[in-house]
Formats: structure tokens, sequence, C-alpha cells
């Protein structure tokens, strides 16, 4: 079966099916090849239903997942955009298709590394080795911030980052965590929904990467 018809597969029974309708997210996702953000290995299994690895112990998600935080994260075309969490790069290529420009950072080198590789056709993304933690203070304040990694709470720093009326999308507790959508209604005020249960990875802290310009 051709990539293509694999993709169109899981679109539909994947993603549609389970009630993701914004033509502009289902769009951006048909037009990213998957099978190039995981390692070759697995690339026979890009376009099924569940995380792979991408080694160091991370993984990129499952495409229904990537599909429904795209979803709500609500993003439009002059929207700067941050994520945390590079990992493989694809969520960060789905956001760029929809923003004006997307802003990733990643703590582990060699998959930060890897993303800019996998992303080099993709101009509106600039990727970052950094610690999410702190977000980037130097390209802040940012109309939309995805995590995609989960911190125990949400950073004050990530909080701060983002503009009033702009919104969040992450991950948040231990274990199993609670996917929760933020918007800013005010300078010290934020408006939170709970959207459903997740797993995802662990963010890491990542002080090594105090002393960098940002
Ligand atoms: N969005 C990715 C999936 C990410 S997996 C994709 O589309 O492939 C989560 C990633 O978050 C991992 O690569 C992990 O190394 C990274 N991460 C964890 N803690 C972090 C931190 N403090 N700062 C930046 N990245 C972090």
């Amino acid at each position: 079966m051709s990539y293509e018809m694999s993709l169109k597969a899981m679109i539909e029974h994947q993603i549609v099916a389970r009630g993701v309708r914004d033509p502009r997210v289902l769009e951006a996702l048909s037009r990213v090849p998957r099978h190039l953000f995981v390692p070759p290995s697995l690339r026979s299994q890009a376009y099924e239903d569940y995380p792979l690895s991408i080694g160091y112990g991370q993984t990129i998600s499952q495409p229904y997942i990537v599909a429904l935080m795209t979803e709500a994260l609500d993003v439009q075309k002059d929207h700067k955009v941050l994520e945390i969490g590079t990992g493989s790069g694809y969520q960060a290529a789905i956001l760029s298709l929809l923003a004006s420009m997307v802003f990733t950072i990643e703590r582990i080198e060699p998959l930060w590394k890897q993303a800019k590789e996998n992303l080099k056709d993709y101009p509106h993304v600039v990727c970052l080795l950094g610690d999410g933690y702190q977000g980037w203070r130097d390209e802040a304040p940012f109309d939309r911030i995805l995590l995609t990694a989960a911190p125990p709470h949400l950073p004050r720093s990530l909080l701060e980052q983002v503009k009033i009326g702009g919104k969040i999308v992450a991950p948040v507790g231990v274990g199993y965590q609670r996917l929760i959508r933020y918007t800013r209604t005010g300078e010290k005020h934020w408006q939170e929904e709970y959207l459903c249960d997740v797993i995802f990875v662990p963010m890491v802290p990542s002080p090594e990467y105090t002393k960098d310009s940002r």
C-alpha cells in the first residue's frame, strides 16, 4: 500500500471517526508524511494507531492525540506558536502548516539534531536545544503554546509567555495526566478546561541550559 493510502486511512479511521472535524487540521495532517518522522526501522508502522519509540526513552505521539491537541489549540494563520518537546518534529510540522511561525524546544541533543533534519522542508519552524520550563523569553509572547511532555504543574514561565486571549494546551500531572486547555483572560487570570485523560512522557527540568542566551 502506498503511504498516501495509509495516511488517508489513518485520517479517516483514527481521527475523523473519533470526532476531530476541523478541516484545517485534517488538511495539515494530510500534507505531512508521518513515516519520514519515525526511525527507519519503524516506518512500516508510521500510520498505525499508537505511539512509536524515537529513541532516548521518548515517543512520537499517537496520530489521534496529535490531531486532538492540534484541534484544541485552535491555531490561526497569523499565530506565533511555542511547542515544548520537539521529539521527532512531527507535531511542529503540523503546527507550522497552520500558523505563521512555530518555535519548538527539545532538551535531548540527538533528538534536537534529528528533528532539525526532519524539519528541513518546513521553513516556518525554529528548533531550540533548551529547557522548556523556561519557555523562550526572546520570542514571547506567543498566541498559542503546546506541551507534548507533561509537567506536574503548568510552569509559571509558560503561563506568562502566552498573550492575553491566548491558549495553552498541556498534559498536566504525574503518571497519567489530564489534558488541560488554559485561556489567558487577563494579566493575572487563566481559565482552565479539562479535555481528557492522556499519557505523555514527563517534562524533565533541564537546568543545564539555564546559561543560554534566552
Ligand atoms: N512532539 C513530539 C513528541 C514529543 S515526546 C513529536 O511530534 O514527535 C516529548 C519530548 O519532550 C521528548 O522528546 C522529550 O525529550 C522532550 N522534553 C521532556 N522534557 C523537556 C524539557 N524540559 N524541555 C524540552 N523538551 C523536553
